[in-house]
């Protein structure tokens, strides 16, 4: 007999356990193990696993109308999109139902609106180390080596800056350039905060030449960094940017949104998605920002945060296996001297999950909702994890 298992393609390498409830920054596996969630499902479940009032929206919403579809209006969806444009400081979304699409809608619309203007063919500059998504546009816009490698001939039109910096901004820099996207804080690609000096040079060079600055927030947007949005802590608007991750608190929902010439970018017929922006969606993506709102959760994550450098650092300072440590709010990397999946492991035999992005970093993606006493019991639990996998006794 072939276990279940094995019809699944092998695209990841799964842990041993199998997940199988959950309670705010708590879950359980099958065989009743506790754990203390820092992954949030990648960034995903910000307002814990089974927030009574988003458990219910999306209950109460698959009871009444769980799709209709866009060719017809969804009066949940154009709310959404009112209250996330004014959040943003943009005038228009379009609604998908991930990261990756969410990229692909953008990549799409820099096309459109550059086309429209008369620009043959538009460059979209990426920054060495991004992570867009996994679809062919945004895995072009993915300057990463190991997630490209097997899968040309992938989409021209996308080209590389090697650093996060000025002069690789101006090696990059030509008259074909219509877009710059980029990560405020790179995710996958190791925790990896932009310098805020560099995402207003980049804001200004568009502006001297009539770019575009796309930023992608999939991971570093709804409150994770301590502002809804990272490009609030460098004092920019971005032209557009893009939504997923947190956006629909465990419910799948991208989001693209734009302002300016962009906005203007797309007729109708010009893109689309079958499930995108679907009333039950729309209202779990509702019922999270008001959750958001009502337990303040940017601010408390900026709180929050600034406990965790502290801690972190002060793990660094003892344990030499740690190299550097990186992030802000609830999105903190350790990089370490070793295989960082060795910390994932022993973390999770102290009844702790946490995350890698790329070999040597540990990635912390706690929920946004997390009080500071369980925040304080996961550090000890990573402490404790650290000095296992570290040799430290
Ligand atoms: C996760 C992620 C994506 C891809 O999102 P999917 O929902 O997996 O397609 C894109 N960009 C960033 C910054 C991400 O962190």
């Amino acid at each position: 007999m072939t276990a279940p298992e094995h019809f699944l393609l092998p695209t990841y390498a799964r842990a041993e356990i199998a997940l199988v409830r959950g309670e705010g920054v708590w879950v359980w596996d099958d065989a009743g193990r506790r754990y203390l969630d820092f992954t949030s499902g990648v960034g995903v479940v910000s307002l814990g696993h089974a927030h009574p009032a988003l458990a219910a929206a999306i209950a109460e919403q698959a009871k009444t109308l769980m799709h209709g579809s866009n060719l017809f209006r969804i009066p949940q969806q154009e709310l959404l999109a009112e209250r996330l444009c004014r959040l943003a400081g943009m005038e228009g979304a379009f609604f998908c139902n991930s990261g990756a699409e969410a990229n692909e809608a953008a990549i799409k619309l820099v096309r459109r609106a550059a086309h429209e203007a008369g620009r043959k063919n538009p460059v979209i500059l990426a920054l060495a180390g991004s992570f867009h998504g996994r679809t062919l546009g945004a895995l072009a816009a993915t300057m990463q080596a190991r997630m490209q490698q097997g899968f040309e001939p992938l989409p021209a039109g996308f080209r590389a800056m090697e650093a996060p910096t000025e002069a690789a901004l101006d090696a990059a820099w030509d008259d074909g350039v219509a877009a710059v996207l980029l990560e405020p804080i790179q995710g996958e690609g190791g925790v990896r905060p932009l310098p805020v000096e560099f995402l207003r040079a980049v804001r200004r060079r568009c502006d001297a030449a009539g770019a575009w600055l796309v930023l992608d927030e999939v991971q570093t947007g709804m409150g994770r960094t301590g502002a809804w949005f990272a490009f609030e802590h460098a004092g920019i608007q971005p032209d557009a940017i893009t939504l997923a991750k947190g956006l629909g608190g465990g419910f799948p929902i991208g989001a693209l949104l734009a302002r300016g010439e962009l906005a203007q970018g797309f007729a109708p017929g010009a893109h689309g998605s079958t499930f995108g922006g679907n009333p039950l969606a729309c209202r779990a993506a509702l019922a999270v920002l008001e959750a958001m709102d009502k337990e303040q959760v940017p601010a408390h994550v900026a709180q929050l945060g600034e406990i965790v450098a502290r801690e972190l650092e002060a793990l660094a300072a003892r344990m030499p296996c740690i190299r550097e440590v990186r992030g802000r709010g609830l999105m903190w990397g350790l990089e370490l001297d070793r295989e960082a999946a060795d910390v994932v492991a022993a973390a999770r035999k102290e009844g702790l999950l946490v995350l890698t992005a790329g070999s040597k970093v540990v990635r912390l993606l706690p929920p946004l909702v997390l009080t500071e006493e369980e925040l304080m019991e996961g550090l000890a639990r990573l402490g404790r994890a650290l000095e296992r996998a570290c040799g430290i006794s």
